[in-house]
């Protein structure tokens, strides 16, 4: 499932704007975009279109790692998001 990088997301809203599923994605109250996971088709339209690369896929979710998966990724490289995203 994808999720929001906060760390590298502007707020430019283009992810929403090209989401083709009603309400899949969405502006939290802090500004930044949210994903419903319920409904997501996961077409991955937002992630090519978000011009920070913001939407990140399931693998490199920090929430998720030591779980034996996501690792072995890191040629990402910057910002693993420790201590922000949290919850997602
Ligand atoms: S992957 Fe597709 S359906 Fe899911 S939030 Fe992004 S644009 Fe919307
Ligand atoms: S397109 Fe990317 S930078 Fe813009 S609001 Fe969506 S996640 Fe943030």
């Amino acid at each position: 499932m994808p999720w929001v990088k906060k760390e590298d997301c502007v707020k430019c809203k283009i992810c929403v704007n090209v989401c083709p599923v009603e309400n899949a994605i969405f502006i939290q109250d802090d500004g930044y975009p949210f994903i419903n996971n319920n409904i997501c088709t996961r077409c991955g339209l937002c992630m090519e279109k978000c011009p920070k690369n913001a939407i990140r896929p399931n693998y490199e979710n920090p929430s998720l790692r030591g779980m034996g998966k996501g690792m072995g990724h890191r040629g990402f490289g910057r910002g693993l998001g420790y201590g922000r995203g949290r919850g997602y």
